[in-house]
């Protein structure tokens, strides 16, 4: 099987044959081959795919050959689940690369079931539906009624519950009120369970050799202890670099004003806060004995969600505590102990959830599995208030952070600390095979950081660098005068505007400016936005909550220039000379004080090690090459990347940054990048 899968890839074989465009390309058939050795031999396999080699289909080839190596092995032990961090890659799999490959294997012999199973907003849920019966006509959303009456029969019957199977329009807002929130989804716990529409979904992926699925639904599938996803023998979790993130946001919790606005609302609580008439009885609940309870829960969440903007705002002034200004510049700050806030949400909860499992007794049928279900919301809410407000929870991390803008969100977490006790019993040790990949994984050439981090003791590794030509393609620029940011800070902001003014006039757009500080992004904005030499740019600033609309008007312009934070170092595709010039204006170190960065520190220090060089070197190493990597994303792309970080050439760490790179011609003269960029235009 290993040698089956690299012939695919070769002149003249299975692909070039169905594909008339396909290049065969030696990386992506070694790494199909290094994919089919890992199956077989049932070792753990790290892998990195530099940009262009075809990483999907080097390992989809040997999924689906594993998957159809014998039909008479049960489906558990043929079954690949590939999980994916983003929506776009999983449309390309299912989409453009699946497609591909059941006509490329289908003269072989070579067939497959797949199925896909995508992120929880794009599912109908029927608890919510029901819920929403309970309460009386929006006047705010004329269609409600029709709507929801629609998609009841639609539930009624339906196969499945992705929106795109649902055969008419759903207004958005009614959508948002229907679809299924990880937040609120009780799933096994809640009285739907036996009705739920995704539920059915899941269970058609049983039927399948290959489902695809995203790394959120794989880690929930993981904390649950597999309830969630049908048994399988191996996972291949592309994009692997995001690994981390879905787990701490899996494994952690999080309870926020609007989740608790949100239960209150569905109570019917929303159409009187709306109209500004707090004190009016909710309608859904006026005629009963809820009338007096909910708009205590009310009174008891503005009190105690105000308590948790007072103590974040206190504890992030507070000497050496965790503030940062994020893209909202907003604050975050770490709870160290209990006892901090005040219990006082818990027990109106209580009393909330009581009264609708006494009204659930009563009601008629069709009404009482919605209340209660509205029960165990307000159940499932207390007890994430518990696990924050007692902080049992053993290595985990406790933080609350609020939004600047006056309407934004109150939101208390909890996160584990480190990931690699939970994935290496769960993931690594329970007999399934894990390949991991990415364009971007080894920091230094070495995967030792990403393999303790995650638990992973021991894996076959591969580095394949890209395929593209980085000495014809790029051009590095690094300036030898910027000041140095830690010790001229104000020296620094002006010569990061003095290089993006000269680099983006002889560019004339067509550029990705990378930020770590929201701050800084606004500072430079407001200077290039004065700029009469400018005019004829678009400049676009990235706006908390519009990364991808302004994504989409930058692709649409040969004269952008777009000013963004961490959302653009990573997986944003921008081929073709829409892009053709990168600015990295500060190396992309964590910001310090995150609670979750100075827990994991804490613990390394615990341990006798060095917090920077075992974490925050790696980590800025492997989000570093991410930026540089979004300029070259063709074969025909040509581009300059300029780093305005003087720390590159005066710290010692700096040649690891550099080293890290594609090897590609390198200058620090301004002129020479100008004369570069304007030869591309
Ligand atoms: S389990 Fe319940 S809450 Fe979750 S999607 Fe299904 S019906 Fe909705």
């Amino acid at each position: 099987m290993i040698s089956d899968a690299a012939a695919l890839f070769a002149p003249g074989g299975a692909l070039a044959r169905t594909l008339p465009s396909f290049e065969p390309r030696p990386q992506q058939a070694r790494m199909a081959q290094e994919v089919a050795a890992a199956l077989a031999s049932g070792r753990h396999l790290l892998i990195e795919a530099g940009t262009g080699i075809g990483k999907s289909l080097a390992y989809l080839v040997p999924a689906i050959l594993w998957a159809a190596r014998d039909p008479a092995l049960p489906a558990a032990e043929r079954r690949v689940v590939v999980s994916t961090h983003t929506r776009a890659l999983q449309e390309q799999l299912v989409r453009k690369d699946l497609p591909l490959l059941e006509r490329a294997l289908e003269p072989l012999g070579v067939s497959f079931r797949c199925a896909l199973l995508m992120g929880a907003e794009n599912y109908l849920c029927v608890q919510r539906l029901s819920e929403l019966g309970l309460t009386r006509g929006d006047l705010l959303e004329p269609r409600l009624a029709e709507v929801t009456e629609a998609l009841r029969r639609h539930a009624a019957l339906a196969p499945s519950g992705l929106r795109s199977e649902i055969p008419f329009a759903i207004p958005e807002a009614i959508w948002e009120r229907v679809r299924r929130e990880r937040d609120i989804c009780l799933g096994a716990r809640g009285p739907f369970w036996e009705d739920c529409l995704y539920r059915r979904d899941l269970a058609r992926s049983r039927d399948t050799d290959l489902l695809i699925v995203n790394h959120a639904l794989f880690f929930l599938d993981m904390k649950s202890g597999g309830r969630i996803l049908p048994p399988h023998s191996a996972v291949i979790l592309d994009e692997a670099h995001r690994v981390d993130e879905a787990v701490v946001s899996q494994l952690g919790l999080s309870v926020s004003d609007r989740s608790v606005g949100r239960l209150l609302e569905d109570l019917g609580a929303g159409q009187t806060r709306r109209r500004g008439r707090r004190d009016a009885p909710a309608a859904a609940v006026a005629a009963g004995s809820l009338s007096g309870i909910v708009p205590r829960v009310e009174e008891a969440a503005d009190g105690f969600f105000a308590d948790v903007r007072r103590v974040a705002a206190a504890l992030a002034r507070a000497p050496g505590r965790g503030e940062r200004r994020g893209e909202d510049r907003g604050l975050i700050a770490r709870v160290r102990q209990a006892g901090v806030l005040e219990d006082r949400l818990r027990a109106p909860l209580r009393d909330l959830e009581g009264a609708l499992e006494g009204r659930s007794a009563e009601a008629a049928p069709a009404e009482s599995l919605a209340l209660a279900s509205l029960a165990a919301r307000a159940r499932d809410l207390r007890e994430r208030l518990a696990v924050f407000l007692e902080q049992r929870a053993p290595d985990a991390v406790y933080w609350v952070e609020c939004g600047a803008r006056r309407r934004s969100s109150a939101i208390l977490h909890v996160a584990p600390i480190e990931v690699a006790h939970v994935l290496r019993p769960r993931l690594f040790e329970d007999g399934r095979r894990v390949v991991l990949t990415s364009a971007t994984l080894a920091a230094g050439g070495s995967f030792a950081h990403l393999r303790r981090r995650l638990g992973l003791a021991a894996a076959s590794e591969a580095i394949l660098g890209s395929p593209y030509d980085f000495e014809k393609q790029a051009l590095l620029y690094l300036p030898a005068t910027i000041p140095d940011p830690m010790t001229d800070a104000d020296g620094f902001a002006s010569g990061i505007v003095r290089e993006c003014r000269r680099l983006l006039r002889a560019s004339g757009g067509g550029a990705f400016v990378l930020f770590t500080s929201y701050a800084l992004l606004q500072q430079v904005h407001g200077a290039l936005a004065r700029d009469p030499d400018l005019r004829d740019l678009d400049l676009l600033r990235q706006e908390p909550g519009l990364g991808s609309s302004i994504l989409e008007k930058f692709r649409m312009t040969r004269r952008g220039a777009l000013l963004g934070t961490m959302t653009f170092w990573q997986g944003v595709d921008v081929p073709g000379d829409a892009l053709r010039l990168v600015i990295i204006t500060r190396l992309p170190f964590e910001v310090p004080g995150h609670p979750i960065a100075e827990a994991r520190a804490e613990a390394i220090r615990a341990r006798g090690g060095d917090p920077f060089t075992e974490d925050s070197l790696p980590e800025a190493i492997l989000t570093f090459r991410q930026g540089f990597g979004r300029l070259i994303r063709s074969r025909d792309d040509r581009g300059l990347v300029a780093v305005l970080d003087p720390r590159l050439a005066t710290r010692p760490y700096g040649a690891a940054f550099l080293e890290s790179l594609p090897r590609c011609r390198r200058t620090e003269s301004l002129d020479d990048a100008e004369q570069f960029l304007r030869a591309l235009r």
